[in-house]
């Protein structure tokens, strides 16, 4: 499938306000306050953001809780579904844009939108081609033991079960490959 830049900026920030939250009771919420958000919406640079406060960060996380069920669904039904509610909640107004010196493309969300709605609006709308593509199961979770972070495959063959950060992946088989090393050599 055809995936643009700004698709794939979409799906980059939505992967990554997914793995913002925290896997349990001891891990810290990368978006713990308003000052955690405003990073996150620099480092993604998002175009048309206002001043942020509380409550642009409970919402954010409120959004955040419900792209991780999209990530987490068993198939593409509950997925639609999921997305369907997001962007409707959100409110669009497609409209073409060449901001910044990128190509033409369509910007989802609605003039003066809310952080929240911007990301539920334009990020749904990056997952929603996902399933109108048929490529519905591109978006993951890690297998890796004790890592359940959100992904996008964009593998030719889908063939992808890792997120690339921490110990997962080859890196699991590295890091066992060492520790057998070590033992063997006392
Ligand atoms: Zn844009
Ligand atoms: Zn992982």
């Amino acid at each position: 499938m055809l995936i643009t830049h700004d698709t794939r900026c979409a799906l980059d920030t939505v992967v990554d306000l997914v793995n913002t939250a925290p896997e349990d009771d001891t891990t810290p919420d990368g978006l713990a306050d308003v000052a955690a958000l405003e990073n996150f919406v620099r480092s993604h640079e998002m175009s048309d953001v206002g001043a942020l406060s509380e409550f642009d960060l409970s919402a954010v996380r409120q959004v955040r809780e419900r792209f991780a069920a999209v990530f987490a669904a068993d198939d593409a039904r509950t997925a639609a579904g999921l997305i369907n509610e997001l962007v409707a909640a959100a409110g669009t107004t497609p409209r073409l844009t060449d901001h910044d010196g990128y190509d033409w493309h369509v910007h989802y969300f609605a003039p003066g939108a809310s952080v929240a709605d911007h990301l539920a609006a334009d990020c749904g709308m990056a997952l929603a081609f996902f399933v109108v593509a048929g490529e519905r199961e591109r978006l993951r979770r890690c297998e890796a033991p004790d890592c359940r972070r959100a992904f996008v495959d964009l593998s030719r063959n889908r063939s992808r079960r890792y997120c690339d950060s921490r110990t997962c992946g080859n890196r699991l088989h590295v890091a066992a490959y060492r520790a057998r090393r070590k033992e063997a050599a006392g």
